[in-house]
């Protein structure tokens, strides 16, 4: 008698388990799909604003950016990501100032971490989502972000001439000529 009832216990228990598993099953056909047909659909693909693919300089609408290469993005970088190429140039009002001359990303070797961005003193770097970073060497994954032609700085000013010796009196030699009799006197 008891082998009879947990006969049908366990035919129970399997009914319940297979209903189980059809609910499962029905939810999802009719749940919409989210697989992406990549890259069949690049057009239209979603990618978040807060994606982190590649560092980028801002530019602005003249297609300047605001890097003053003051290097600090470099200094924080933990890993030798970016480098800058510097020069020194002279200002209309013979201050010094540092220009970029190259600044230099090495996104196979970039972490992501943002440390760059966010201690940037000028709000001059971000990261763009563009994903596609896929190339052949890594080589290629070297590049210089400051791509477009850097702003013309104000040419110096000439350096002032120096003023010119007074005319010798009548009678009177050139200094020039005094220093040489000078010496054959000698
Ligand atoms: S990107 Fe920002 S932190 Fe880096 S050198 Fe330029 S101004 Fe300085
Ligand atoms: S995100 Fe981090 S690792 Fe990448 S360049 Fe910036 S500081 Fe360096």
């Amino acid at each position: 008698m008891s082998s009879i009832k947990e006969y049908f216990t366990s035919v129970g228990k399997g009914l319940k388990s297979l209903v189980q598993g059809m609910e499962v099953t029905g939810k999802e056909l009719v749940t919409p799909k989210i697989t992406e047909q990549y890259p069949e659909n690049r057009a239209t693909l979603d990618i978040s604003d807060r994606f982190r693919a590649e560092l980028t300089l801002k530019y602005d609408a003249e297609g300047h950016h605001k890097c003053i290469a003051c290097g600090i993005c470099q200094m924080n970088c933990p890993n030798g990501t970016i480098k800058l190429n510097t020069k020194m140039v002279e200002l209309p009002d013979g201050k010094k100032k540092r220009a970029l001359v190259d600044y230099m990303y090495d996104l196979g070797s970039c972490t992501f971490c943002m440390l760059c961005v966010t201690t940037c003193p000028q709000d001059a770097l971000a990261f763009s989502n563009d994903f596609e970073q896929a190339v052949f060497t890594r080589d290629k994954l070297v590049k210089k972000l400051n791509y477009r032609p850097e702003p013309e700085l104000p040419a110096a000013a000439p350096a002032p001439k120096p003023a010119a010796a007074p005319a010798p009196a009548a009678g009177e030699k050139p200094a020039a000529e005094s220093k040489i009799d000078t010496k054959d006197n000698k």
